[in-house]
């Protein structure tokens, strides 16, 4: 490559850039003013028609987005004619000598220049008594201001009406479901009288708080271990004939091991509760109604050889019987009201040590060891133990049909699972903020007595579906948002206004504050302002302001943010052809930038840079009739060597853009040079932003360990020896403290790094992902990237990720009412201080889970209330606050707690915890410190809550009977134990994408989704029924897909039907199938059409575009297959559920003993 030594012409830096000087802030009012970009957030009193159009760039649809690529592209081979413009080595003038000061340089933190987030100016003001009356509220539609033309409403709004006066929970029974005894033995409903103890006594204050200090070992402060167990004759779980068991919140047992209840209403007698005495060892239990046995195995179509007969196991149960299925008959149970703790030293007998559980687990060396020895013996029946499936299908079918109406205070939604409507009626939707529980104790003792965690997992710019409407925008012209003059918090639905309307009572911190003039309006009867239903703010839980000027960095509005392209062109990135592959894609792609509303053309600037040891920056200027490259090779003090030309309009500079991407492929197809830099890289990009003073996001695109000397060098100290040493920590840990510095610097600037990865071997995500997780941005890793295999996938994720809603510049901040606090964060993001959330860039997907303490005692009456504020800056530049209020309920009684609690979203929370944990302490300790707070929770509900019964049944509460499945999950997964196959990288990269994820993607991403294809019906849309994840579930005649929102396996048995496999792969046996598809070919027949439907629909729920593999039984991608087959014992040494089970049980009792 020829370069010359030229120095660039284009004018300072300074000049104003066409289009975007002078922006306006638009008065959002409804009429969009002429050239001001139309949000697509409808304006609030505008007409309704437009609220509900659906936002074409909102749904992704990975194929059908773009243009054909099926025309070819003719490059341009003569790389020469870019050498005239070419220029090498120029030092470009100081940062210092350009113009303007570098905005953003000096708010290290950023936090300063948000001042007006913090103080907003509240004006007071003496009401106008002459306000004008608005219409009449109660029954008035939600029309539009006065003045406005009434329009059709939305259908979300049809029947809104006042929330129900008293807000109660309403569906949430809680009876005792016994597992594996009857299932119909539910307590009765909390209304019947069934309720936990009026006192709850302390539990023996050995429960140390949940936040007493990271991952101290609980065992430290438990009593002492049950070495002496108490023989108490063994009460077993009464079951309550004739009920029929409600699916919904009933605590559920799992007896001693006897099989299961569920859900399907299964008589008492079927099932007697065991207890300790001992019982017949074989599976005698008839099948359960509705529930497949996990027969003899001889009947069952299960391929696999290893696990030993069901008949077999409770035979196999070397200590005192377990899996018994015939107890003695439970004596019934009265009604519990007051039911004490007399269960204190009257629990069942303890059960003999569990073979292989040892009392160390999980630390035991020999625990779940591979294959060798003979599989431990099984103690339970896994048809007898809580099924994910069969939650899930069971909340489908009970909520899946009424839309989640949100008026109703403490309101736990349907599951993440769920397809169903939200209408936001005055709490925002479960779709932006989900709860651990909906119901918080009153007290932080008892909080910590339950170690249930309060944390509540928000997703503040989250896609809606269609049918759903997007948060208004409210503009309150130049006063801004109406706040309470103490706290801050912004105007809500919880507001309580007083005095005539004059003034209003903040519903956080009970201050009072002057309604200013503007935003007066009188009361009706009920206390209510009669412009109620006109109002967003008043109406609604979700809704956003239009921000002033105060409400900006330097007090300045900004300018719309640019998106940098910024490609790896060593060796590797070009040879693999990823080069020419990424700047094909732009050439299309960049027609496809986020645009607001009905903006013809998105606002966004685009850049481009190429690099490997040096950096090569482009004048693209519309004016130019060739693109020029000016190089950078002094990468130590990071400069933009040019001003004008490098941030463009797409359209303006179409042409010089597609001779770049044209060029640049050809420019250094005979690269020699293989080493990288990357900090420089990042620094240039942010130095542009600082130039051009505005926000954006950097689009990376890298390959290898950057070893080139520059600052941020790296070096590979991928070590697997300290895998279980207490310096596996530093795996996670980066090695250098550079990038942390970096990463703020671009927070402050709002230079979000977004960064695709193509290694072929270690390059330390750990480290370089300090950056695009600092700001908020995503990182994605195509290991050993080949073309052939993975560009759909690569492409499908850079598509989605470019076009995909993000705001910029984002500040975050969570308010409480009196009486619990945010206390910890969890995400991708920048804290500078304790309260304030900074994320250059916040896209649609990501989200903060956000931890709540006590620091006072709530009440009953008042409730809790969150309200999450989110400043940020839209696509098109606008300054904008997004605003979710949730109110919850507040209990004096533990079983309150537990019949609200949300285990996917606790899931969510926990495991983002224990994933934060690995950076400062040893994986074990963090395992331990898991199970531990989860057995703590569930033995505070059995001692509290349950009814008495032996201790020989494990009983867990019904909105919690998945904890230990999920929880074990968890445990099992790369980060917390990593299996032979799994690399440094793979696990710092799951680790920090965990972070981020919301309910629905932690749910499937720990217990994946596996469908028996085989089993689906072609002439309808629906899924198969799911099945649980365990080897045993598969029959070698059929055909699985297992999604878990990263990889979608297809598993084909040895024994399938020809005719099946030749429909689906177009060969004519199992043996020609080949494991290195990464796609189903494409054949005209119903049941590749359905597979291939099923295929898509999954690829369109998730983020990012999942992986396919062809795994064929018997074959060895199948040891990576069955990694996911988390019901089962791992070859890393996880338990099994069943095992889990047994020994969480076990942790349970240690506990109330
Ligand atoms: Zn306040």
């Amino acid at each position: 490559m020829s370069v010359n030594q030229q120095a660039h012409t284009g004018p300072p830096y300074g000049q104003p850039q066409p289009g975007y000087q002078g922006y306006q802030q638009p008065a959002y009012g409804g009429q969009s003013l002429p050239g001001v970009p139309r949000s697509q957030y409808g304006a609030y009193n505008g007409p309704m028609p437009e609220y509900q159009q659906p936002v074409p760039p909102q749904g992704y649809f990975p194929s059908l987005g773009f243009p054909s690529k099926g025309s070819p592209v003719s490059l341009n081979s003569d790389s020469s004619s870019l050498a005239p413009n070419f220029i090498g080595s120029l030092r470009a003038p100081p940062t210092s000598g350009a113009p303007p000061p570098v905005s953003g340089a000096s708010h290290p933190s950023g936090h300063l220049a948000y001042s007006q987030f913090d103080h907003g100016d509240v004006q007071n003001g003496i009401p106008a008594s002459a306000a004008p009356m608005q219409r009449p509220p109660a029954s008035q539609p939600f029309l539009p201001g006065s003045g406005s033309t009434p329009v059709s409403q939305p259908s979300a709004f049809q029947q809104y009406g006042p929330p129900p006066a008293s807000v109660q929970q309403l569906s949430n029974h809680m009876a005792g479901m016994t597992i594996g005894t009857a299932t119909a033995s539910a307590p009765p409903p909390a209304g019947l009288g069934y309720g936990p103890p009026t006192s709850v006594p302390p539990v023996s204050g050995s429960f140390s708080p949940p936040g007493s200090g990271l991952y101290t070992p609980y065992s430290a402060t438990q009593g002492p271990p049950p070495t002496s167990v108490p023989q108490g004759l063994p009460v077993a779980q009464p079951p309550f004939p004739g009920q029929t068991v409600s699916t919904q919140r009933l605590p559920t047992q799992v007896p001693g091991f006897a099989p299961p209840p569920p859900s399907t209403g299964v008589g008492p007698s079927s099932y007697p509760p065991t207890t300790g005495a001992p019982r017949p060892p074989a599976m005698p239990g008839p099948p359960l109604p509705g529930q497949t046995l996990a027969g003899p195995p001889s009947s069952q179509p299960n391929h696999v050889t290893s696990p030993p007969p069901p008949s077999a196991m409770a035979g196999l149960h070397p200590g005192p019987p377990m899996s018994g299925l015939h107890g003695p008959p439970p004596p019934t149970h009265p009604p519990q009201p007051g039911y004490q703790m007399q269960q204190n030293g009257s629990f069942g007998q303890m059960r003999g040590p569990q073979p292989n559980y040892g009392g160390a687990y999980p630390g035991t060396p020999n625990y779940g060891s591979p294959p060798g020895p003979p599989p431990p013996p099984k103690r339970l029946d896994p048809d007898s133990i809580p099924s994910p499936i069969q939650v899930i299908e069971d909340d489908r079918s009970n909520r899946g049909s009424e839309p989640f109406v949100t008026g109703a205070r403490g309101q736990v939604p349907p599951l993440v699972t769920t397809n169903f409507l939200v209408k936001d009626q005055g709490n925002a939707s479960p779709r932006y903020i989900r709860c651990t529980s909906y119901n918080i104790p009153c007290t932080s003792d008892m909080a910590k007595q339950s170690q249930v965690p309060l944390a509540a997992v928000i997703k503040p710019l989250a896609t809606l579906p269609p049918e759903e409407t997007l948060p208004y925008l409210v503009d309150h012209g130049e006063s801004g948002p109406v706040r309470c003059n103490r706290c801050k918090a912004y105007m809500c639905p919880f507001m309580q206004f007083i005095e005539g309307g004059r003034r209003f009572q903040c519903c956080f911190c009970s201050c009072v504050t002057e309604v200013p003039p503007h935003y007066f309006q009188h009361l009706d009867h009920t206390g209510k302002r009669v412009d109620f239903y006109d109002r967003p703010e008043l109406s609604l839980g979700s809704y956003e302001f239009l921000a002033t000027v105060d409400y900006c960095k330097n007090n300045k509005f900004p300018s719309p943010p640019a998106f940098i392209f910024m490609i790896d062109v060593s060796y590797n990135a070009v040879k693999s052809g990823l080069v020419r592959l990424i700047c094909e894609e732009l050439k299309s792609l960049l027609d496809y930038l986020p645009r607001e509303g009905n903006m013809e053309e998105s606002a966004i600037r685009v850049g481009f840079v190429t690099y490997n040891k040096v950096l090569h920056f482009y004048n693209v200027k519309s004016s130019l009739a060739q693109p020029q490259m000016m190089v950078v090779s002094d990468v130590a003090d990071m400069f933009v060597p040019l001003l004008d030309g490098f941030l463009v309009n797409v359209n303006e500079s179409r042409t010089v853009i597609t001779s770049l991407l044209d060029q640049i492929p050809e420019m250094f197809a005979d690269t020699r040079e293989t080493e990288t830099v990357f900090a420089p890289v990042i620094q240039a990009g942010l130095e542009a932003l600082k130039a051009a003073e505005c926000a954006g996001k950097l689009f990376i695109f890298h390959t290898s360990l950057p070893i080139a000397e520059a600052p941020g060098k790296l070096k590979n100290r991928d070590d697997r020896k300290l895998i279980n040493t207490d310096k596996e920590k530093t795996l996670f840990q980066p090695q250098t403290s550079f990038y942390n510095n970096l990463a703020k610097d671009c927070v402050a600037q709002g230079c979000c790094v977004d960064l695709f990865l193509f290694p072929n071997q270690y390059l330390d995500v750990a480290t370089l992902g300090v950056v695009p997780y600092q700001t908020g941005g995503s990182i994605y890793k195509y290991a050993y990237f080949q073309l052939e295999t993975d560009q759909d996938r690569f492409l499908n994720d850079l598509r989605r990720d470019v076009q995909k809603e993000v705001g910029f510049d984002a500040v975050m901040r969570v308010r409480t009412s009196t009486g619990i606090r945010a206390t910890d964060f969890f995400g991708a993001f920048y804290m500078s201080n304790t309260t304030d959330v900074e994320m250059a860039g916040l896209d649609c997907d990501k989200t903060i889970t956000v931890e709540f303490k006590h620091d006072d005692k709530l009440s009953e009456d008042s409730g809790a209330l969150l309200q999450c504020a989110l400043l940020y800056t839209s696509c098109a530049g606008q300054r904008r606050l997004r605003i979710h209020n949730l109110s919850l309920n507040c209990c004096t009684q533990l079983a309150d707690l537990y019949r609200n609690c949300e285990t996917d979203t606790l899931i969510n929370y926990l495991a983002k915890y224990a994933y934060r944990g690995v950076l400062n302490s040893p994986v074990k300790t963090v395992r331990d410190a898991l199970i531990n707070q989860c057995a703590q929770i569930l033995a505070c509900y059995r001692k509290n809550c349950a009814s008495p019964s032996s201790a020989g049944q494990l009983i867990l509460p019904e909105c919690m009977k998945l904890l230990p499945v999920y929880l074990n999950c968890v445990l099992k997964s790369d980060v917390l134990q990593p299996g032979p196959e799994v690399t440094t990288d793979d696990r710092a990269y799951i680790r920090q994408l965990v972070t981020s994820m919301d309910v629905a993607e932690t749910n499937v991403f720990f217990y994946p989704r596996l469908l028996p294809l085989t089993k689906a019906d072609v002439d309808s849309d629906s899924l198969p029924a799911a099945i649980r994840n365990s080897e045993e579930r598969l029959s070698k005649g059929d055909i699985y897909l297992l999604e878990n929102g990263l990889n979608i396996f297809v598993w084909v048995g040895v024994s399938v039907q020809q005719g099946l496999i030749q429909n689906l792969f177009g060969v004519s046996s199992f043996g020609q199938i080949s494991n290195t598809l990464s796609a189903l070919p494409v054949l005209e027949n119903p049941f590749s059409k359905k597979v291939r439907s099923i295929v898509d629909m999954l690829q369109g729920q998730r983020s990012r575009y999942m992986k396919l593999i062809i795994v064929k039984q018997e074959d060895k991608l199948e040891m990576l297959f069955k990694h996911f087959l988390v019901e089962d014992k791992s070859l890393s040494g996880g338990a099994s559920y069943v095992d889990f089970l047994c020994h969480m049980h076990k942790e349970i009792r240690q506990l109330l003993s």
